[in-house]
């Protein structure tokens, strides 16, 4: 289809699902700038239309869209104002190689020592195929996630898989380092041509450009600018960009939304708080190989897992403490008591020695002859998800736990939780049958 027949069917579907006052303020003067096989770009003609079509008109936008392209399209609205701030790719002649880049990679972090679980299975994938075809499958690739989730050891993974399967150049920055670098230029001398000049080799004429946290990029204006320079001179040439940040760029207000619309050209992929089997599985390989690891008894490893729960930093920290008062008392054996005391300070009080929720994952999961993983999985199949349902309903009515670490331990979110337990909580007044079961369930529990 070419690109005013799809822009015609475009209008002609929108314009039979609006009222002729709405279409003709919204969307008449509307124009195709930009066709691609899944990307689409459309002038609105100004900052307010833009603003009020986004809110309010999003869904219906898709939705056309898909039924015009027959597959799934992204779309991005623009005003005639961004238009001339798009950076023209300067007819620069070819940059030379920037070969003294240091590429700051941490020969450390690696895919080999990455463990891979349900919270981070999609994260680690996406960062795999970019890493096997920088530029060509996702770009930009944005990740996102708490603190501590594991996106800058992905990342450099990401940069160290590039670098010794490739000869493409690799850089990776903070955003900290991003605006040092570029302050650093402007305080020395903003007319300095070959400081300049220097700043824009070294970012530009590197193949793979990773930048890690980049929430703090905002506030600093000039650099914003930059930075969006940069970005677009090194999308227009298909070189691959990776950016991180504790938060989805729809909640990156910190920064201007120029930039905020780019990183959702690509691929945006979230990192999830690690479940309790990824956590018992991270703890293994941390201590693989050390020498202590051999005087661990099984529970204590448990333990750490069922308190270290929010993020790998933690789990770390954990596991060093552990090491440090080792080495100081020299046990004979590692046991719960010995560790509980080492970490007393660590873990805190509350604490958790039997994991109640895993526990009530397995019963449910054997009544209903599916898997624990099934019951943490996306499927959706009926016998799948009423199991799902009554085990997260018996974790909210016999355990302690939070909503938020029930759903952890789901990989589901608060609602879905909230939405799971209310449903069952309805059913069983009503339904003999599901009362019998969660019984049944109940006193396989117990025993
Ligand atoms: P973030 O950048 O998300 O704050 P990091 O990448 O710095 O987190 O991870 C914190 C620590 O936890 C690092 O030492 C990292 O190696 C480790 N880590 C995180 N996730 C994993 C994982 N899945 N497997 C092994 N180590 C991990
Ligand atoms: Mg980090």
């Amino acid at each position: 289809m070419n690109n005013e027949s799809f822009w015609n069917s475009f209008l002609d579907i929108i314009s039979s699902k609006l009222n002729s006052i709405s279409f003709n303020t919204w969307f008449k003067d509307a124009k195709l700038i930009k066709l691609t096989e899944d990307k689409v770009v459309i002038d609105v003609g100004s900052k307010y239309k833009k603003d009020y079509i986004a809110r309010f008109y999003d869904d219906l936008i898709e939705e056309t869209l898909v039924s015009v392209a027959n597959h799934n399209c992204t779309y991005e609205l623009v005003t005639p104002e961004e238009m001339k701030e798009e950076v023209v790719i300067e007819n620069e002649p070819e940059l030379p190689r920037y070969k003294d880049v240091n590429n700051n990679l941490n020969p450390s972090y690696t895919f080999d020592n990455f463990v891979v679980g349900e919270s981070n299975r999609l994260a680690q994938a996406i960062a795999l195929g970019v890493a096997e075809q920088p530029g060509k499958l996702y770009n930009p690739l944005f990740i996102y996630g708490k603190s501590g989730l594991g996106k800058t050891h992905l990342m450099h993974a990401i940069g160290n898989y590039v670098v010794q399967n490739s000869d493409k150049t690799v850089l990776y920055v903070t955003s900290e380092k991003f605006i040092e670098d570029f302050t650093g230029i402007t305080k020395k001398d903003e007319d300095n041509y070959d400081i300049v000049k220097h700043f824009k080799e070294k970012y530009r004429s590197i193949d793979v450009l990773i930048i890690d946290d980049i929430q703090f990029l905002g506030g600093a204006n000039k650099t914003q600018d930059e930075f969006f320079n940069t970005f677009n001179f090194l999308h227009g040439l298909n070189k691959q960009i990776i950016i991180s940040s504790d938060r989805s760029p729809d909640d990156l207000k910190v920064l201007e939304e120029r930039l905020r619309t780019r990183f959702t050209w690509g691929l945006t992929v979230n990192i999830m708080p690690p479940d309790y089997n990824l956590r018992l599985k991270i703890l293994k390989n941390k201590m693989a190989g050390h020498e202590v690891s051999a005087l661990i008894k099984p529970d204590v490893l448990e333990y750490i897992a069922n308190n270290c729960e929010s993020d790998v930093r933690h789990l770390e920290g954990a596991v060093n403490r552990l090491y440090a008062y080792t080495a100081i008392y020299s046990p004979k054996e590692i046991n719960l008591e010995f560790a509980q005391e080492a970490l007393k300070d660590y873990i805190g009080n509350s604490l958790y020695i039997t994991n109640n929720i895993t526990k009530i994952q397995k019963a449910v999961a054997e009544y209903f002859d599916v898997t624990v993983e099934n019951l943490k999985s996306k499927k959706r199949n009926a016998t799948i998800n009423n199991a799902r349902q009554i085990a997260m309903y018996i974790c909210k009515m016999t355990t302690e736990e939070t909503i938020e670490r029930i759903g952890l331990e789901f990989n589901r979110n608060h609602a879905t939780v909230i939405h799971s337990c209310d449903k069952i909580n309805q059913e069983y007044k009503t339904n003999p049958q599901l009362k019998q079961q969660i019984k049944d369930i109940k006193e396989k529990i117990a025993n």
